[in-house]
């Protein structure tokens, strides 16, 4: 996972990568494997809100930005963040102890390139198509 430089892995993403390294490896295993690592402390379940499990190694605390059309995932400091919450506290009264943040948009490297990209294995199953319908 260190040496690729991906922020996030999903299941179907780790499975692919021992696939090429010429590991044979089922996603059972691969679940056991990275369960293991999360109770170990040394990777962290992350929620994207696509309907994947995908880990990152831990870290300091951050938020992600998630793009919709390739599916890359780059780390965000939460500060702005931190600043509402406490807004948030102010209002509610609640104690917020921990919140997770996913922005969704589109990464440079999309915004430069016209062609839609061929879809990672991590990229959501419905990737949005709509604009090419013109003459
Ligand atoms: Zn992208
Ligand atoms: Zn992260």
């Amino acid at each position: 996972m260190r040496a690729r430089g991906h922020h996030t892995w999903s299941l179907e993403e780790l499975h692919f990568e021992l696939g090429t390294a010429g590991v044979k490896s089922d996603f059972s295993s691969v679940f056991r494997a990275m369960a293991k690592l999360e109770m170990e402390g040394q990777v962290r379940r992350v929620e994207l809100d696509d309907g994947r499990t995908h880990f990152e190694m831990t870290s300091e605390h951050h938020d992600h930005l998630r793009c919709s059309r390739c599916g890359e995932v780059a780390a965000v400091p939460c500060g702005p963040v931190a600043a509402a919450i406490e807004q948030m506290e102010a209002l509610t009264g609640f104690a917020i102890s921990d919140h997770r943040l996913v922005l969704t948009g589109t990464c440079l490297r999309c915004q430069q390139t016209d062609a839609p990209e061929p879809a990672r294995s991590s990229a959501p199953a419905v990737t949005g198509r709509l604009a090419g319908a013109s003459a």
